[in-house]
């Protein structure tokens, strides 16, 4: 099934993907422990809401966001309405609600004490009554961005591997068929479409070691054979997070073995400027 155009809340999701990279060094076990029945789940064969994802949406509260709105002191109740039509544009979600008429409206001092107030109180409500759904809306948003930054996401595996490591026992207890008889998980029989239709996406077609760019696309001539590689190798406690893949020609996929590829910042950009 080809990928179907779909509303991105990239703004709040470039803000949310900045602070995920941001704070990607203070991630630690007990961090990912608390979402380890998810993550365990989504890590033994690929899934379309990752580790990532999870580890995302600690950052994501839009609930929160608006009591500190409303909390902050040099903000009126229109700045608050106007941040809320901005998220709620993002995510394309349109309650139909009653605007406040805030120009006619002869009661400044921020609105707070009149039926501006109360107007946007509703809009308030409505955005608490779908959180869960915007707060995942605006999480796979930031995820498009995270997920082309492969050095976030090898800092990512590496802390996700020694979770894996850590609870090797427990997922073996429950997923004993996904693990192997040296304890680490094991590789999936075949990848799933949209798995790999993103991965050429994401790569451009391209082989991700640094020192071999070839083209994979085999537009005319088929020379190169695609190979889909673990960024953290199975072998080091790697996963099958939907995330902790690439793309590799053959040629670096037999010679890497169980080896990490340095993460490069090398990618193609919509331009070069020289
Ligand atoms: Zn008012
Ligand atoms: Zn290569």
């Amino acid at each position: 099934m080809a990928i179907k155009d779909e509303h991105l809340a990239l703004s709040s999701g470039i803000i949310l993907a900045g602070k995920g990279v941001r704070y990607i060094e203070e991630l630690d076990l007990s961090d990912l422990k608390e979402g380890k029945d998810y993550i365990i789940s989504s890590i033994i064969k690929p899934n379309k809401v990752t580790a990532v994802h999870m580890y995302l949406s600690r950052f994501q509260n839009i609930n929160e966001e608006i009591d500190n709105l409303l909390k902050y002191e040099l903000l009126d109740m229109e700045d608050i309405f106007e941040f809320i039509l901005k998220t709620l544009e993002e995510v394309n979600m349109y309650p139909g609600l009653p605007d406040p008429n805030f120009e006619d409206c002869p009661h400044y001092e921020g609105h707070f004490n009149c039926k501006c107030y109360d107007k946007v109180m509703k809009w308030i409500n409505y955005i608490r009554d779908n959180e869960q759904k915007i707060n995942s809306l605006i999480v796979h948003s930031a995820f498009q961005i995270v997920f082309r930054d492969k050095k976030f996401l090898l800092k990512f595996h590496k802390k996700l591997a020694e979770f894996v490591y850590y609870f090797m026992d427990e997922i073996d207890e429950r997923y004993s068929d996904n693990v192997t008889q040296n304890d680490r998980i094991k590789r999936v029989s075949y990848y799933p479409k949209w798995l790999t239709d993103a991965l050429f996406y994401r790569d451009m077609g391209t082989c991700s070691n640094p020192e071999c760019r070839c083209d994979l696309s085999n537009l005319i001539r088929s020379q190169n054979t695609i190979h889909i590689d673990h960024i953290i190798p199975l072998k080091k406690y790697g996963s099958n997070d939907a995330s902790n893949f690439q793309l590799l020609c053959e040629t670096c996929n037999t010679s890497k073995g169980a080896k990490i590829l340095e993460a490069s910042s090398i990618s193609v950009p919509f331009w070069n400027l020289e």
